[in-house]
């Protein structure tokens, strides 16, 4: 088994400020553990893949064996996004961004103006999908969607997600049914702008991933 499940960093019921338990318990177990189960089984003749990190098979999915690519794809991607997900949200998340991400929203236009385009790149990504932070191999931050599971790691650019939102039905439909925008304003109650801040650390190489 290369790839498991992380365990939730809080209690199911921690993100009420935004997300109900029952969804946190559907989302973290049956949906995510699918996602890695799904990974597992389409790389199990493939143990070069199975070696390398989550990170770098994202950035590598074109050169993933034709046959398996769709599933590492939809499942290595669903694997990334949500253990990143479940990092970036806090019982004592919400708040102002600060320190780099803090600067970097500030440099397009300031929290409000972020948070109105981001959660409106949110509503209008038909179907499934997830709404982004970007850093670009360039060093430019940009709101980006991408669909399905699919992530920013993927473009093979160098591009980095400083943190996203799942737009699937299945990250709010209990709660707030088809009120997506609802979902997506709710949802920057429980932001951890803190581990926010320690990713971008990681990927400039200020930080080590487990610190
Ligand atoms: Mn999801």
């Amino acid at each position: 088994m290369a790839f498991e499940l992380p365990p939730l960093p809080y209690a199911y019921e921690a993100l009420e400020a935004a997300i109900d338990k029952k969804t946190m318990e559907l989302h973290h177990d049956k949906h995510h553990g699918a996602y890695v189960n799904n990974l597992n089984a389409a790389l199990e003749k493939y143990p070069e893949w199975q070696n390398k990190t989550l990170e770098e098979i994202c950035r590598e999915i074109a050169k993933v064996p034709q046959d398996v690519r769709t599933a590492v794809r939809n499942n290595g991607g669903g694997h990334y996004n949500h253990s990143m997900f479940w990092q970036i949200m806090s019982s004592k998340g919400g708040g102002q961004p600060d320190g780099k991400v803090g600067d970097a929203i500030n440099s397009l236009g300031g929290f409000d103006k972020f948070k109105e385009q981001f959660n409106q790149a949110g509503v209008k990504q038909f179907g499934s999908g997830w709404v982004w932070l970007v850093r670009t191999n360039a060093g430019k931050f940009e709101i980006r969607s991408t669909p399905n599971q699919d992530n920013p790691l993927m473009d093979g650019k160098g591009d980095f997600a400083v943190f996203g939102n799942d737009v699937w039905e299945h990250a709010y439909y209990l709660r707030y049914q088809n009120r997506r925008p609802d979902y997506l304003a709710a949802w920057w109650n429980v932001v951890n702008w803190e581990a926010i801040n320690k990713r971008l650390e990681v990927a400039a190489g200020e930080r080590v991933a487990a610190d």
